[in-house]
Parts: structure tokens; C-alpha cells; sequence
């Protein structure tokens, strides 16, 4: 991974002062604005031709070395990041579709992408479709000839199924059309997306990439070609990051390999504890034999993720149950930070769906989510092992 270069040696106070001073880290830009030397500096920034700054909600120093390292992170030309995940999702959606275009979404998706494309995009003319993995599996036959954008992610939630990037990303570059994957669950340190050929990379910065569940955040990875309309639409948008959370996302990002690494570990070890235990019906994570898509994650991860899901016999009243029990995994919502969280989702993703919603999510009333965090991995087991106790 690349880390950004040394900071600027010449530091301009507000005063008008000058100091030296080669920081190690990238400091924090906190500026809304910055100060030219003259008219003619102005204009040198208008046509591109200097390295300066002119408003925080265009650019700012501290945003844009977050957005280097992002980039290299995902093999990506360039990247760009957002307030949140799902400021993220809705200015590329907003600046790639069109009134008259369609974009065709896989339908286990995250619940906001979900609301953004089944409720808003609509009320944009945006024609609107969407369509089971089964069918993503042949992807060519749900492009349409209004279709402009294909979204979808892989590994999903809850259950963790995967689907084979490259031919959803093949099928779309063959017909023009755009294939951007929500890399959230996985991580770019287990799911490499440009080299598996999708066009764009999007993850909520707020998980995995930051790592330590203080900052929310949203990145898109890409060409610089794709992203330079995206950029222009943030700019109108006003869903730049600030440079405070830009840094403290950077600050996670020097963690993140060693992180992964231990997230997927520690998820191999609990899953295959909660496979064996009797109380236990089944057991939903990639890096299992008994995982349906086992070998599709196999083909294009190089882990499994920290995420792991499992069915109770008892339903609802049994996960709640345990849920309630643990001690060590903390009862919350999100993902991706250096606590292990525990969720249900029929009280949380999936809240409100209708039976056959459920149903077709393949998410029943016992499912339990963990997104296990760094904790010794004996400890998670321990309270794991007496909260199914009860
Ligand atoms: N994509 C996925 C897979 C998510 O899980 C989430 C949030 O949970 C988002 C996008 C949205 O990200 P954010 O909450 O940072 O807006």
C-alpha cells in the first residue's frame, strides 16, 4: 500500500506567517478556503496548471491524500470520498443515470441502496430494476438497452452469499454498461475489484476501511475518466468529506491489512465453532466447506471477511435470547470496526419486510449476525459458548 508523501515542508499560518515543518502525517487542512497570492494564481488554478486549492467542498489537501491511498488500495486510477456510504452511492448514481436510463440492481443489496434506487430514483424518470443473483449469474441477459448502471455486492447480507465478479463485470463491458460493486463486506484487502474488472468500487468507508467505528465515510474507486464527472456532481451535491474524518479515516487505513488479516481469522475460528455446537442449526461464511458459495469466494478472495451469520432452531425468541446473553460481543448495528458486534436482523436490516420479502431474502427469525471483531478469538468463543447456554 502506498502511504501518502511527506507533508508540506512550508506550513502558512492564517496570519501570513511561514513556518517549516516536514510532518510526518498528513495534518489536518481544517480550512474552508484557501488564500492565493494574486490574481494571476487564481486563474493558474482555474486551468488546472497548479497544485493549489480553492474551497474545501472542491478539494482539500488532507481529503485528497485519503483519496490517494484509497486508490492504491483498490488498484484504482483514482478514488473519491464521500460524507458517507450512502453519500457515496447517490452522487454516482446521480451522475451516471440519466431521466430515460435504467439501472438494474441485484435485489439482496444493502436496505439504503435498496430505498435510494426503489424510492428516488424513480421520482428522476430512472427506469429501476431489480433482479435475483440466480439471474445475475447470467448477466448478460438482464442488461437492457436502457441499461446504463449495474450495482450489486457480493459477499451479501446476511447469509454471505457470493457471486463471480468477473462475469457480471464481463457481461456489462461488453454491452457499455457501467458494473459497480459495493466492496464493503469484503475489503479490497480480500476482494481486489478493479483487478476483477468492475468499473467502479464503492464501500462505506464508516466499516472496514476506518476500521475503529468513530468516522462515517464513503469512497468510490475508478478510472479518472468515470470519476471526473462523479466529482463534479459531489461538488454540486455537497457530499465531500470533511478533512477531520479524512484524516482519522487515513489514520485507520495504516491498519487496515493487519486488521483484515486478524478479522479473518478470528471469523474462520468462530464459525467453525458455531458449526459444531449442537444448539447451533446453521452456520453462513464463505470460508466453509458447507458454504453454497464456496467456491466462488474461493476464486475471487484472497479471505473470507470478518462477518459471520447463523440460524437458531428457536427463532426469534432463541436469538433474542442469546443475543441478550452476550457479554464480550456488543449488541449493535454496522460492521467492520475492532469491537464484535452482534445484530439481528429481522429487528435491523431487515425490519419491517413482509414474509415473503423474508423469505426471499432468505432471512429467517433466527439469524444471528456477527461482525467478529479483534478480540482474542478464545474470548469471543467463551461468550459465544454461554450465551447459547441459556
Ligand atoms: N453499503 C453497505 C454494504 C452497508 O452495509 C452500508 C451501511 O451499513 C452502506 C453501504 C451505507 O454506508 P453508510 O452507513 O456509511 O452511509
Amino acid at each position: 500500500m502506498e502511504r501518502p508523501g511527506p507533508a508540506t515542508r512550508v506550513i502558512h499560518s492564517g496570519e501570513g506567517k511561514s513556518y517549516q515543518a516536514a510532518s510526518l502525517t498528513t495534518p489536518i487542512y481544517e480550512t474552508t478556503t484557501f488564500v492565493f497570492d494574486s490574481a494571476d494564481d487564481v486563474r493558474q488554478y482555474q486551468e488546472g496548471t497548479s497544485q493549489k486549492f480553492l474551497y474545501s467542498r472542491y478539494g482539500n489537501p488532507t481529503v485528497v491524500a485519503t483519496e490517494d491511498v484509497l486508490a492504491s488500495i483498490d488498484g484504482a486510477e483514482r478514488a473519491l470520498v464521500f460524507s458517507s456510504g450512502m453519500g457515496a452511492i447517490s452522487t454516482t448514481l446521480l451522475s451516471l443515470l440519466k431521466a430515460g436510463d435504467e439501472v438494474v440492481c441485484a435485489s439482496a443489496i444493502y436496505g439504503g441502496t435498496y430505498h435510494l434506487i426503489n424510492g428516488v430514483l424513480p421520482g428522476f424518470n430512472i427506469g429501476t430494476r431489480f433482479v435475483t443473483l440466480e439471474a445475475l449469474q447470467a448477466p448478460a441477459e438482464v442488461i437492457g438497452d436502457r441499461t446504463r448502471v449495474v450495482w450489486f455486492e457480493t459477499p451479501t447480507n446476511p447469509t454471505l452469499r457470493c457471486l463471480g465478479i468477473r462475469a457480471v463485470a464481463a457481461a456489462c463491458r461488453a454491452r457499455g454498461v457501467i458494473s459497480v460493486l459495493d466492496n464493503t463486506f469484503a475489503s479490497p484487502i480480500n476482494q481486489q475489484p478493479m483487478a476483477l474488472g468492475v468499473d467502479l468500487a464503492m464501500q462505506s468507508a464508516t466499516k472496514y476501511l476506518n476500521g475503529h467505528s468513530d468516522v462515517t465515510a464513503g469512497v468510490i474507486a475508478g478510472s479518472k475518466a468515470l470519476l471526473q464527472g462523479i466529482e463534479r456532481t459531489r461538488r454540486m451535491l455537497g457530499t465531500v468529506l470533511d478533512p477531520q474524518p479524512a484524516y482519522a479515516l487515513a489514520r485507520g487505513l495504516r491498519t487496515l491489512t493487519l486488521r483484515i488479516a486478524r478479522h479473518n481469522e478470528n471469523a474462520m475460528t468462530v464459525a467453525t465453532f458455531l458449526e459444531g455446537h449442537p444448539r447451533v442449526a446453521r452456520v453462513f461464511y464463505p470460508g466453509l466447506a458447507s458454504h453454497p458459495d464456496r467456491a466462488v469466494a474461493q476464486a475471487q478472495m484472497a479471505g473470507f471477511g470478518g462477518m459471520v451469520t447463523f440460524d437458531l432452531p428457536g427463532g426469534l425468541p432463541q436469538a433474542s435470547r442469546v443475543y441478550d446473553r452476550l457479554k464480550v460481543i456488543r449488541r449493535a448495528a454496522s460492521l467492520g470496526g475492532v469491537e464484535s458486534l452482534a445484530s439481528l436482523p429481522v429487528l435491523t436490516s431487515h425490519w419491517g419486510f413482509s414474509d415473503e420479502a423474508l423469505a426471499r431474502a432468505a432471512v429467517t427469525p433466527g439469524l444471528v449476525r456477527l461482525s467478529v471483531g479483534l478480540e482474542d478469538a478464545a474470548d469471543l468463543i467463551e461468550d459465544l459458548a454461554q450465551a447459547l447456554e441459556g
